[in-house]
């Protein structure tokens, strides 16, 4: 007998040759530019304001920075120059040596540097060799540690405007080279390179008055270009994600009223969007062998970035916030999968931020198995434990145990994360506590129910009450604050309900 459907072997080859197929396509990724380095800015607009205006009457030391040195500028004076004639003719090639740039940039050109981002032109890979100098028979180098700085509080932040210059051995700054107009400043010249003053000298440049400005200018571009979320909205795939639709329908054929929630949403937007439908009337519906951007493999990619982008933003805040608590608690799902949901809370700029992290498959419920896999999350994401201040879970003496529950076992290793009982499950449980300590409220609740469940069992009677303008709603075991709602419905529906039950 023949058979109708394919076999294993053949599925297996099929798909083998989909995944080589794919991985030969240009990624989504490479589509979009990317600023995601440049986003992530710790400090604010105000507190550059804050700091200019604190380094007004404080310029002295910022002479250092100007001291250029002498011997070496003809030399890169003349690789500028070159450099600038070649950029000018052709399109921009942006070059990671930041020696080899125009002094003076052309607007576009400017934005080429911008979008690209700072880390492409730090070199901090470099083994700085080139930085090697003389001073009073001693060698000194340029060193790594000077991309970093420890701030008044001990924390140590990036500097993320520090670039180092391969060719020359010095160092510029990354964004008076784009927006200072101070073009004789030796980090925007010929670059610095006198390391025996360098901790003076680097600290004193990020401190002028012109550095902080041009910080200004660079924190507004990142700010008003935001290039990949702006694409992702218009595309629809947040608006599906963030109500919980499905993408996917019975087939992927653009005019289908079966292909789905994101089709169906593409085909809408090509009403607003010509370019959208352009893309559609030329490239849909060709079949097999054919890119069009359309497939599941595609929606599934994009829904893969979506998902990354927003875990790797909720991580660098928490780390941005560095102190965190967290709550979880676990629950089956439709397909009996114990689920451990996670959510993480901080605090930043002004803001408290509780946010769902991850689903984490569980094997045990005990505190043991439990914390393995929290700190295997942790690790995962680069996330220290010891910057836990806090932790909420419920009752259950698994999680909430003096001494062996997850709490005790987390705060083995995070001395400071102090454990509160959620208040939301605590108030249930006085709730249910209280209520059934009194007989009134026994029977009242037991009353309701009965109610609801009589009228519920036929359709006869529910419609009886619907014609008597009235409705009844559940209690829920879990949810004792259900037991108001069912308590409102039945004063609002008092009457109309009485008439149900005397009708006969
Ligand atoms: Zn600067």
């Amino acid at each position: 007998m023949l058979r109708k459907y394919e076999s294993g072997a053949c599925k297996r080859r099929l798909k083998k040759e989909r995944e080589e197929m794919v991985a030969k396509l240009p990624k989504m990724t490479n589509f979009f530019s990317s600023n995601q380095t440049i986003m992530q800015f710790p400090q604010t607009v105000d507190n550059y304001k804050n700091n200019e205006r604190k380094d007004e009457n404080n310029n002295t030391e910022n002479e250092v920075a100007r001291q250029g040195p002498s011997n070496e500028i003809q030399e890169v004076e003349s690789v500028e120059s070159t450099m600038h004639n070649n950029e000018l003719d052709s399109d921009t090639i942006l070059r990671e040596d930041p020696a080899l740039r125009p002094l003076q940039l052309k607007e576009n050109e400017r934005m080429k540097y911008l979008n690209k981002g700072y880390a492409f032109f730090q070199n901090k890979d470099s083994n700085f060799e080139s930085s090697k100098r003389m001073f009073k028979n001693q060698y000194r180098y340029y060193s790594v540690k000077y991309f970093q700085k420890v701030m008044n509080n001990g924390e140590i932040c990036d500097r993320k405007w520090l670039m180092f210059s391969e060719s020359t051995g010095c160092v510029f700054c990354y964004v008076c080279k784009l927006f200072s107009t101070d073009y004789d400043n030796v980090f925007v010249k010929s670059g610095f390179y006198n390391w025996k003053k360098a901790k003076l000298t680097i600290f004193s440049h990020e401190n002028s008055k012109e550095h902080i400005q041009c910080m200004i200018k660079w924190i507004e571009f990142i700010k008003q270009n935001t290039h990949v979320d702006e694409y992702m909205n218009s595309c629809g795939y947040s608006f599906l994600a963030g109500r919980g639709l499905a993408f996917r329908g019975h087939n992927e054929v653009i005019g289908s009223s079966n292909n789905g929630n994101y089709l169906g949403m593409l085909e809408l937007l090509t009403q607003f969007d010509p370019v959208l439908k352009q893309h559609i009337d030329t490239f849909a519906n060709k079949g097999k062998g054919n890119v069009n951007y359309l497939s599941k493999t595609i929606c599934e990619e994009l829904i893969d970035i979506m998902s990354q982008k927003v875990l790797t933003d909720i991580i660098t805040e928490i780390k941005k916030a560095k102190y965190w608590g967290t709550i979880v608690d676990s629950t089956s799902d439709i397909s009996h999968v114990d689920q451990l949901s996670v959510i993480f809370r901080y605090y930043l700029n002004d803001h408290v931020y509780e946010r769902f992290f991850c689903f984490l498959q569980i094997k045990s419920h005990d505190g043991k198995s439990l914390i393995t896999d929290i700190l295997d999350l942790l690790e995962r994401n680069d996330i220290d434990i010891t910057n836990c201040w806090g932790q909420a879970y419920d009752n259950a003496s698994n999680m909430s145990g003096k001494y062996s529950g997850l709490q005790a076992r987390l705060k083995e290793r995070s001395e400071l994360a102090f454990y509160i009982p959620c208040a939301g499950h605590s108030l249930n449980l006085v709730g249910q506590c209280s209520v059934s300590e009194c007989i009134n409220s026994i029977n009242y609740f037991g009353v309701l129910q009965s109610l609801y469940s009589f009228f519920v069992a036929s359709t006869h009677r529910w419609d009886l009450l619907k014609g008597n303008h009235a409705t009844l709603k559940r209690l829920s075991d879990s949810r004792w604050l259900c037991r108001s709602d069912a308590s409102k419905s039945l004063i609002e529906n008092f009457d109309g309900i009485h008439a149900a039950l005397s009708y006969s």
